[in-house]
């Protein structure tokens, strides 16, 4: 009998724990309707998916952020931070979610749960023109600048210790692509890469740069998708978001906004 009511009592306790833990989630869904605002964080070095324009970030990103928060019945709060602190302020609850042309690896997975994918990518080189660089291999004996944390850094990174680039030391990380551009433009860096529609847009924008699909000597290339990443089993929130994702992507808005982002980027 004792052994009954001890377990009915653990019960009640896990439950009212549980309970208990999801009201104190500043970011459960529930509580960012409360506080009438929900927070994003992103790093606006990445057009057309978000750059400063002003002292307002606009993008891709922030037109599908946007659209949340609508759906939501809250407003959006953007934070400009670092790339490589995102998926540690989701983590730890800092912002309600990550936006920032994130692409979705098995080893974020283990930190963050991800949204439907709205976006395919691939990585780019941004080169001088006149460059003889072709190919990933081209780069051996290379400087190559990546922005840290970024699938372009982890790429290089694996290439570099076992793969096409092994033994090649000169890589260079930044806080940013376009920062790695202007060492490039420098003639500090030989390469830069970073996903396709930033490496295009950064080369439109400075004379004397080019940008060109990162491809290996056989052809292959690289491809990614990106999504939206929330704290771990914040699922009513992440439901929410992917309803406002599937009724954009249903609705061609991801396709106009990316176009509309690259026309003034
Ligand atoms: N898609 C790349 C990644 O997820 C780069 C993103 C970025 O620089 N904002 O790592």
């Amino acid at each position: 009998m004792k052994k009954v009511i001890s377990m009915a009592l653990a019960a009640v306790l896990a439950v009212g724990v549980l309970a208990g833990c999801s009201k104190q989630n500043p970011q459960s869904l529930e509580n960012i309707k409360k506080a009438g605002k929900i927070v994003m964080y992103t790093n606006a070095a990445f057009p057309p998916f978000e750059y400063r324009e002003g002292s307002n970030v606009a993008g891709v990103d922030v037109d599908i952020a946007n659209e949340i928060a609508k759906d939501i019945g809250v407003t959006l709060e953007i934070k400009d931070v670092e790339f490589e602190t995102i998926i540690g302020a989701v983590q730890s609850g800092k912002c309600a979610f990550g936006a920032a042309g994130m692409t979705v690896k098995p080893e974020r997975l283990e930190q963050v749960d991800f949204s439907t994918k709205y976006v395919k990518s691939k990585q780019y080189l941004i080169l001088k023109k006149g460059s003889t660089v072709k190919t990933i291999e081209d780069l051996k004996g290379k400087k190559v600048g990546v922005q840290t944390a970024t699938t372009g850094n982890l790429i290089l990174d694996d290439e570099i210790s076992e793969g096409v680039l092994k033994g090649n030391e000169a890589l260079k990380t930044y806080d940013d692509a376009i920062i790695a551009s202007q060492d490039l433009i420098a003639g500090r860096i030989d390469a830069v890469v970073i996903d396709k529609l930033p490496a295009e847009s950064i080369a439109k924008t400075n004379e004397g740069l080019q940008a060109i699909e990162m491809v290996y000597a056989d052809g292959s290339n690289t491809e990614e998708e990106y999504a939206i990443c929330v704290q771990k089993g914040n699922k009513e929130l992440l439901d929410s978001i992917n309803s406002t994702l599937d009724k954009l992507i249903k609705a061609g808005k991801i396709d106009e906004y990316v176009l509309n982002h690259t026309s003034k980027k």
